[in-house]
């Protein structure tokens, strides 16, 4: 085992919620040695990240495109709905992945280095992390973005739903897309895979994003996503494939946990993004949270603090997401039927609010009362309010997790540990991995 440099801080996994917490770390001039470490590099552009925000939100200048105006569409209701206070921003990967590595390449406190990780440990007062060549890097802290925590346990999920999806970005011999209004959602009711819809980015008037997404438990095979979004742009645009080419495809699961992650992997070692549990349940969105939680994150290292806990969502918000995901999950109709009059009734702003869980009691109030709510009057007997425990294990979590937040906030008062112990845990864990 080869020993390497020790930093302050270690990025283990430099996709979204890795770069943007060392993209805002230098921005806020933290002046400590950080390792960003991934398996590669190279620029990709798989994911096309989309979120609603301020005008002058942080990733303005490199969003891709804006809109105001959205088009939604479900059974006898279809509509063009503004935003007043919101844009909706879309950004490439590959875009935000190179705007942000340029930065860091400049900056004199940064190492990126290209490995495969295979494990991390610590004790109470340093985090190792070991690559396959058989290196460790050791660091006050490591934010990790790579491996589920190991008491993670999909089947203890009510609703054990994820938001699946294929995009094919086509450009058209003709200009056909209004490039001002992007399609949230267009409920079709032949989209019956489970609730799902078509969603779609224009680029340009003849180039544009067009995904057929699905909240579901199963994915579905690439040709049935394929097929469907064919006789979208036949029915919708009358596209025939002689028309467009197909320049992208882009294909995700999201996700949608109705039971908390805990944010820290052990000791010293904070989950972020999708495997810290940072994606809404109800919708799949992760950016914005990702964003918040680096800036907060970021802020507090610049100043000598601990990194703050990544926080789960407060119970009332938690407790919408879960009625929605029974509906989701056991009446695609009434769900249909739930999305057709929150877009009717409510205003977009208010709706994004809603979803950024920033609204009031008094305005969540409004929200919920412009939905068809039968479904959620069956739902909240199934699961009545301040009796709902979101998982058995979620009491007997919390304390294990309030422990080793314990140990993470004292572990000024523990001396060193020997570097040799912590590389011994790291292999003893790998090695029981292995064996089980
Ligand atoms: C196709 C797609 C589109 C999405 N669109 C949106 C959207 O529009 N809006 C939104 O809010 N959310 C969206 N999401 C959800 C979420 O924002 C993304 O999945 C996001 O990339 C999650 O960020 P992350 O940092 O957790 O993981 P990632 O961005 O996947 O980063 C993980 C990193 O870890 C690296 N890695 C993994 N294993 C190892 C290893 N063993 N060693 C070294 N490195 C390793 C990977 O190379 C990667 O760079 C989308 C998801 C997908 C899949």
């Amino acid at each position: 085992m080869n020993v390497s440099k020790r930093y302050d801080i270690i990025i283990a996994g430099a996709g979204l919620s890795g770069l943007s917490l060392a993209w805002y770390l230098t921005k806020e001039k933290y002046s400590g040695q950080i390792l960003v470490i991934d398996k590669s590099f190279a620029p990709i552009n798989h994911k096309t990240w989309c979120f609603w925000g301020k005008k002058n939100h942080p990733f303005a200048e490199i969003a891709h495109r804006t809109w105001k105006d959205t088009y939604f569409s479900a059974l006898d209701f279809s509509s063009k709905l503004s935003l007043k206070d919101y844009l909706y921003f879309c950004v490439k990967e590959s875009d935000f992945k190179e705007t942000i590595l340029s930065t860091l390449r400049k900056a004199p406190n940064v190492d990126l280095l290209e490995e495969d990780i295979l494990d991390f440990s610590s004790n109470s007062s340093k985090a190792v992390l070991i690559t396959k060549d058989n290196n460790t890097y050791l660091a006050d802290y490591i934010f990790q973005s790579i491996f589920m925590p190991s008491n993670y346990d999909a089947s203890t999920r009510k609703y054990p739903l994820i938001q699946h999806f294929l995009g094919v970005e086509i450009k058209t011999d003709d200009e056909i897309f209004d490039k001002k209004t992007f399609t949230l959602m267009d409920v079709d009711s032949d989209f019956n895979d489970g609730f799902a819809f078509m969603y779609t980015l224009p680029f340009n008037k003849n180039r544009a994003l067009v995904e057929y997404t699905i909240f579901s438990a199963k994915p579905l095979k690439k040709k049935q996503y394929k097929k469907k979004i064919y006789s979208y742009l036949k029915d919708k645009y009358n596209l025939t494939k002689e028309n467009y080419s197909i320049k992208r495809k882009e294909y995700g699961e999201i996700p949608m946990d109705d039971r908390p992650h805990t944010p820290v992997y052990s000791s010293r070692i904070l989950n972020l993004g999708t495997v810290g549990g940072f994606t809404k349940p109800s919708t799949g969105y992760t950016f914005s949270r990702v964003h918040k939680y680096s800036k907060k994150c970021a802020q507090a290292l610049t100043k000598g603090l601990k990194p703050p806990i990544p926080q789960t969502s407060s119970y009332r918000f938690r407790y919408y997401d879960l009625l929605l995901l029974r509906v989701l999950a056991t009446n695609v109709p009434d769900s249909r039927k739930i999305f057709r009059s929150l877009f009717k009734n409510s205003s977009l702003d208010r709706i994004f609010k809603f979803l950024s869980e920033e609204t009031n009691f008094i305005e969540d109030l409004m929200v919920l009362a412009s939905c068809y709510y039968p479904p959620f009057l069956r739902a909240l007997t199934i699961h009545p309010p301040f009796f709902t425990q979101f998982d058995k294990s979620y009491n007997a979590n919390s304390k294990r997790l309030q422990k080793k937040i314990d140990v993470f906030e004292n572990f000024d008062q523990i001396p060193d540990s020997s570097f040799q112990d912590l590389k011994g845990t790291v292999e003893q864990n790998h090695l029981n991995k292995t064996i089980s």
